[in-house]
């Protein structure tokens, strides 16, 4: 049996349990998701199951000999919530269902994360994909978001929802899938190349400069 790392597992206030998040690609929850997330619960009487403001649900109050079993019961990958690595990629419904999108978000935001799971990053790292301009993946407050328009993909980059918010700036517009993947891959690796441990897209951009930025990256 596999034994899940401790930096799988938040521990609670009661300094005894723990919470775990695991990883839902795009938010897409299916029936065998929901069938195994109801089986650990009742099985290991799990007090509280949260849906949380990134596309995953946190299971709170987990004793810690039960970590390992709950998630191989679950069959899903631990998700991400201190470490300095992509933590979610969120994603609204796009062409798949809603009326408004222009662009399919979910194809892409699951492209994304297959892209950017597990890679080791300056800090924590989330990114937020929209269908089209009403932006429901809150793509500007994220360290890189995608806005679909008829006429392409707009990457963004260096936006922040916490403490200091910041409106991410416009690296890029008018881009199909491939172009815009290629984009985000060369804005990651300015910034893996170029700022320092922990240090957010967001001061990171303030720090280096906009438009130095968008000079970096702008070379294909
Ligand atoms: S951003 Fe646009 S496509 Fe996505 S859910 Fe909102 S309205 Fe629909």
């Amino acid at each position: 049996m596999n034994v899940v790392p401790p930096q799988h597992a938040i521990l609670q206030r009661d300094n005894r349990t723990y919470a775990i998040t695991p990883r839902i690609p795009a938010g897409l929850l299916h029936r065998h998701h929901l069938l195994a997330i109801a089986a650990v619960v009742e099985k290991y009487h799990i007090p509280i199951v949260k849906i949380t403001s990134g596309h995953r649900l946190a299971l709170v109050g987990i004793e810690e000999e039960d970590l390992a079993h709950v998630y191989e019961e679950l069959g899903m990958s631990p998700g991400t919530a201190t470490e300095l690595c992509l933590h979610y990629v969120q994603v609204c419904p796009g062409t798949e269902v809603c009326r408004f999108g222009v662009r399919d978000a979910l194809g892409l935001g699951i492209r994304l994360e297959g892209l950017l799971e597990g890679r080791q990053l300056p800090a924590k790292l989330k990114v937020g994909v929209s269908g089209c301009q009403f932006c429901c993946g809150e793509s500007f407050v994220r360290d890189i978001g995608l806005i679909g328009k008829k006429s392409g993909w707009t990457v963004v980059f260096g936006g922040h929802s916490g403490n200091r918010p910041r409106t991410a700036d416009t690296v890029g517009e008018d881009l199909d899938d491939d172009a815009a993947v290629a984009l985000v891959e060369r804005c990651l690796a300015c910034y893996v190349q170029l700022a320092r441990k922990r240090e957010r897209t967001s001061r990171f951009v303030e720090r280096f400069g906009v438009e130095n930025f968008r000079l970096e990256v702008g070379r294909p």
